[in-house]
């Protein structure tokens, strides 16, 4: 029996059925009171899941989209102060340059932010900060909250990726003075790929360049959505429309505390699996910092190849991400965001924990059992 293998990816991740079912349908109008009761549906549930009372828009395109949205609207030709600790903040970093004067504010991936640095790059005038809220390729979390402070401190915007912790761990994009938050639809959204959605404060408005993008150009996005029935400037991408609504009212349902508890516990019974396995997890970090919320990065240990481990536990029908750029080969990143809970976290951590025997480390202990402590 061909059955799909279980996706436990930091995304794309499993759909609910309901999800999937929503984009069989027949083709509707996207200038109708129907379509616009879609959006409104999704940007609802979004305000409650990014923590703001900005507006928020819809736009056909993946996370990235939404990123190069955020710097092109609020950021041409701008000194813009980029922090960077992983592949997503480089990404952020190197778009930034695209479009106007970029500092790059390093950390070697995973490892801390320098906010003295950023504090230094504000006093010399950057007039915007980026920063990655949920480092996915390195498993950290970094100080929105504290960045936030910085930036307001100096009169500068804040733009957040917030692309694997909203929907899935504690955001508060107005209450930590985030002046442009992002997410992208197939993270801890659950929903399918190919949707980002942007959140604009009034103090970001106040400062939209005067050359922005043509098709993400977010004063259309906001002209657009003011209509009745609601609408986006272009054609959306309709049926990955219907299936985020889906994946919102699911969200709705859920409740976004009861979620974000969730996510933490599948965090939790992965930290605790290493720990019973007796391997390090790849950023090392203080009680001052924190670890993801949504993926966990695990370092292999001595002799582990990276291709046999994830061959192993794919035949098992389990995908685990490698890591990316320089980190390839040298960690393995397990995603618990989306729909997915116990059931799914402890096949994988079974998998794992097979994989690992099978190619030759000597686990301390029993990764599964200590999970299952955490989950049960
Ligand atoms: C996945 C991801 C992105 C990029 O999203 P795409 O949907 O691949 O364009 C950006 N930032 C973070 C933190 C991500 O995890």
């Amino acid at each position: 029996m061909e059955k799909e293998p279980l996706l436990m990816l930091p995304g794309p991740v499993p759909m609910p059925e309901r999800v999937r079912y929503a984009m069989m349908r027949q083709a509707i109008n996207h200038r109708s009171a129907e379509f616009g009761a879609v959006y409104a549906d999704c940007v609802r549930v979004l305000k409650t899941v990014f923590g703001t009372n900005n507006d928020l828009f819809v736009i056909s395109g993946s996370g990235t989209a939404g990123m190069e949205a955020a710097v092109a609207n609020f950021g041409r030709d701008k000194e813009i102060a980029c922090l960077v600790n992983g592949k997503f903040g480089e990404r952020l970093f190197k778009i930034s340059q695209r479009y106007g004067k970029a500092h790059e504010i390093g950390s070697p991936w995973g490892t801390p932010l320098d906010l003295a640095a950023l504090e230094t790059q504000l006093e010399a005038g950057a007039g915007i900060v980026t920063l990655v809220h949920n480092e996915t390729s390195a498993g950290i979390k970094n100080p929105a909250q504290e960045v936030g402070r910085l930036a307001r401190k100096y009169d500068a915007l804040f733009v957040m990726d917030g692309i694997t912790s909203i929907g899935g761990d504690l955001v508060e994009a107005d209450k930590w003075d985030v002046d442009v938050a992002i997410v992208g639809s197939q993270k801890c959204l659950a929903a399918p790929a190919g949707l980002a959605a942007i959140s604009v404060s009034p103090r970001a408005w106040d400062r939209l360049v005067k050359n922005p993008p043509y098709y993400l150009d977010l004063a259309a996005y906001r002209k657009s959505a003011a209509g009745k029935p609601m609408e986006t400037p272009y054609t959306p991408a309709v049926p990955l429309f219907l299936a985020l609504q889906e994946a919102c009212l699911i969200v709705e349902e859920e409740g976004i505390a009861n979620r974000i508890a969730r996510h933490q516990k599948m965090a939790r019974a992965m930290r605790a699996a290493a720990n019973a396995w007796g391997l390090s997890l790849f950023p090392h970090l203080d009680a001052k910092h924190e670890y993801s919320t949504t993926v966990t990065a695990f370092s292999y240990p001595e002799g582990i190849k990276d291709d046999e481990m994830r061959a192993a536990v794919k035949k098992l029908g389990i995908i685990i991400a490698g890591g990316q750029d320089h980190l390839k080969g040298k960690i393995f990143r397990i995603g618990s965001m989306g729909a997915v809970s116990a059931p799914e976290i402890l096949a994988t951590l079974a998998a794992t924990q097979y994989a690992l025997k099978k190619l030759g480390y000597a686990v301390k202990g029993d990764g599964v059992q200590a999970a299952a402590e955490v989950l049960g």
